[in-house]
């Protein structure tokens, strides 16, 4: 019966349909995720059937195939539902149709023509495309949207996950478990890309002696297009099906083989699409062997020398690095390049197999150091950049010995701090407040700190917090409709299930804390001193409550360890109301907790953090950091816009940092940010604390938004 049903609903899944004439353009809006950062356009699909909406995760095309259609009929007819798609499509059509290009106002090397290619393992674009694991491709995702809202001319390659990355389930006794669900393209808004004569788009890349062949899929993010490489065809052996089967999941081999594919294989796709950037992005090191496959492509049309290729490329290309740690680069053993690459590669390249594994090297000839990405793409790309000053700085540092004729002071590496796209990450009530004191335009308003204050400035204390609280108010019944349904399908007690219901208050102060469980990350931080904690939470006058949310690495134990500790405190009576693990931190959970907590708190061990950027949406919506000055809060923070923590001398112990740090979060928290937070005046407002959100949207969304970043990325990296 249940089969039988399933596949009746499969059937209809599949079937494209025509859309009543009213609402026609919903079809072509879906197919653009223009939507999914524009005032309005989430309404519009979710309007259309709020419970679809849910079930197809946000998925506009699955909306549209999926709705009923009585309901259809319905809306169809619906005047004042048609006019909101009406202007939405009119809107579309005007962003895409902007005649205003990038190279009319600015430079013109990059062009349509000659755009940058960016190339990323991973991107967060939105919720309903799993093809992203954490920070790297949400800021990559944002990287897109800004580059189409400044219509700077941009193509970007990635890979299409079948498995993406994993779904976190937490057990009854808090252990985590790591599921797949499998993307299924045709349900997705994305673009098989064919030729002239519509065949399917192939490019070949020869790894393990044979030739693995990839199709290609296009992603419409506003004016920016996405490709994503798609092993997963049949005239591929079942193992190269699954070279772009799990993102960051498979084991070494399956990564090298991922990254040959993205290089090599991107570069391919690109030239298939007669696609002839001006500059090669590689945001982060996973894309580096796109240089080989530069130089083999020099080599091959002029004769040149390796030496005179890698010098061209180097020319066009330029590298971004995200990590502070040398552990964290992407290394492989020799051996394992050699499988993958056989000996054909290096020839072409005109290398001996000796230089050929040296240029993964720091060391050349050291048969004890492992062939690495990092020192890869820094000697193949004219410009190195980390993602925060610290970084840049730590960079300079990691990598000294590349350069040893030069001072650290001289190593050329340089920073671009990492920003978030404020479109993507504001809450719909806090944009139409700044739709109504700084512009419909507020978002290029923002571009100019002086204005941007000036006009914020016009805000009222009453608006600001009057707004904050409403957002605080659906945080919670989003947190406890969660809750409810995850004790209810972990058959936990009546009573616990039924206690989510009413858990948390939007009068106590709210701390959330969601980030990926790594030890450098120190969510034990908290727990250092449990009695003092609880003491905290459960404080008559002054209550906090925490919302605690992230996945670990399948493969880290200890992470995984962390976790269920902490959910040995899910039935403390001291502990249940006042705090919260949300299981499965995706895009849409973060999105709701960025939007709504009072403070985002950040404890990291220094200089790890290479930037971080979760806080800087916190910012743009109103709530406050809490955080150890590293990464980008080193450079926002002056002292009248959040809280700052962590005195520690670095240097010290580890023991004894962590000891410090974690003495110096109870006292902020006890003596700075709850009686701040409760200071009320007659009329139920927190003057100095409403004070500070709008130090901190004031001094913040200027500087970490990501249209500053890749503005300064064109001028100062690209061109
Ligand atoms: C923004 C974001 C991140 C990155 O945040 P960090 O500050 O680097 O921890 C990770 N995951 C999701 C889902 C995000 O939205």
């Amino acid at each position: 019966m249940v089969q039988v049903s399933d596949e009746i609903e499969q059937r209809v899944e599949l079937r494209e349909r025509k859309l009543p004439e009213s609402l026609e353009s919903l079809g072509r809006l879906a197919w653009n995720y223009w939507w999914s950062w524009t005032g309005g356009g989430t309404s519009v699909f979710r309007d259309l059937d709020p419970s679809v909406w849910e079930e197809c995760e946000h998925n506009p095309r699955r909306l549209l195939m999926q709705v009923s259609e009585f309901r259809l009929a319905q809306m169809a007819t619906d005047p004042v539902y048609c006019e909101r798609v009406r202007q939405l499509a009119e809107r579309f059509d005007q962003y895409v149709e902007d005649v205003r290009t990038w190279e009319s106002h600015t430079d013109k090397r990059i062009t349509r023509s000659n755009p940058v290619a960016y190339f990323c393992a991973e991107y967060g674009i939105h919720n309903s495309l799993p093809f992203y694991s954490g920070g790297l491709g949400i800021l990559a995702g944002d990287h897109l949207k800004s580059a189409s809202d400044l219509r700077l001319p941009l193509v970007a390659v990635g890979l299409l996950y079948r498995y993406g990355y994993f779904r976190q389930r937490l057990r009854r006794d808090g252990w985590q478990e790591e599921h797949y669900g499998e993307t299924q393209p045709n349900v997705l808004p994305i673009h098989l890309v064919r030729d002239e004569g519509g065949e399917p788009v192939r490019v070949e890349v020869l790894m393990r002696g044979r030739n693995v062949k990839a199709q290609a899929w296009r992603v419409d993010v506003g004016r920016v297009q996405l490709y994503l490489l798609d092993t997963n065809i049949e005239e591929n052996e079942d193992t190269d099906r699954l070279v772009t089967g799990h993102l960051y999941g498979g084991d070494r081999e399956t990564r090298m083989v991922q990254e040959m594919m993205l290089g090599i294989g991107g570069i391919r796709l690109l030239r298939r699409l007669r696609i002839e950037p001006h500059v090669f992005h590689l945001n982060e090191g996973h894309s580096a062997f796109l240089t080989l496959e530069l130089a083999r492509e020099i080599r091959e049309a002029e004769g040149v020398s390796f030496h005179e290729a890698a010098r061209l490329v180097k020319e066009c290309c330029v590298f971004t690095t995200h990590t502070p740690i040398a552990a964290g680069n992407d290394e492989f053993i020799v051996p394992l390049i050699e499988k993958c690459f056989g000996s054909s590669y290096e020839e072409s390249l005109g290398l001996s197999h000796e230089d050929f594994i040296n240029m993964g090297r720091v060391r050349p000839n050291d048969e004890k150091e492992l062939y690495a990405l990092t020192p890869l793409a820094i000697k193949m790309c004219r410009s190195t950049n980390g993602v925060s000053r610290k970084h840049g700085e730590v960079s300079r540092a990691l990598w000294q010995s590349l350069w040893p004729e030069h001072t650290l002071d001289e190593i050329p590496i340089t920073h671009i701090t990492n920003g978030v796209h404020a479109p993507t990450w504001v809450a719909p009530m806090i944009r139409s407040l700044y739709e109504k004191h700084v512009g419909g335009n507020w978002a290029e308003i923002a571009h100019n700190a002086d204005e941007w204050k000036r006009r914020i400035d016009k805000i009222s204390d009453e608006d600001l917090w009057r707004t904050h609280s409403l957002l605080k108010q659906r945080l919670i019944a989003f947190i406890r409709q969660r809750t409810f349904q995850k004790r209810l399908a972990l058959n936990e007690s009546i009573d616990y299930i039924e206690s989510a219901r009413t858990m948390f208050d939007a009068d106590i102060l709210t701390i959330g804390f969601a980030r990926r469980v790594a030890a450098y990350k120190r969510w034990e931080l908290l727990l250092t001193d449990p009695h003092r904690l609880l003491r905290l939470m459960n404080d008559e006058h002054r209550p906090v409550q925490f919302i605690f949310a992230g996945k670990a690495h399948p493969q880290d134990q200890g992470a995984k360890l962390i976790l269920q500790h902490l959910s040995q405190w899910k039935h403390d009576a001291l502990v249940r109301n006042r705090a919260v693990f949300l299981q499965d931190y995706d895009q849409e959970i973060a999105r709701q907790l960025v939007q709504s907590v009072d403070v985002w708190m950040n404890v990291p061990r220094r200089p790890l953090e290479a930037s971080g950027t979760s806080g800087e949406k916190v910012a743009m919506n109103g709530g406050l950091n809490l955080s150890v000055l590293d990464g980008w809060w080193l450079e926002g923070y002056d002292g009248t816009n959040g809280f700052a923590i962590g005195d520690a001398i670095p240097g010290d112990e580890i023991s004894d940092i962590d000891e410090a740090d974690a003495q110096s979060l109870y006292r902020t928290l006890e003596e700075e940010v709850a009686p701040t937070y409760y200071e009320r005046d007659s009329k139920g407002i927190p003057r100095r604390w409403v004070q500070m959100m709008r130090r901190s949207i004031e001094t913040l969304v200027p500087a970490f938004n990501s249209d500053r970043m890749v503005d300064e990325y064109a001028r100062k990296i690209y061109l």
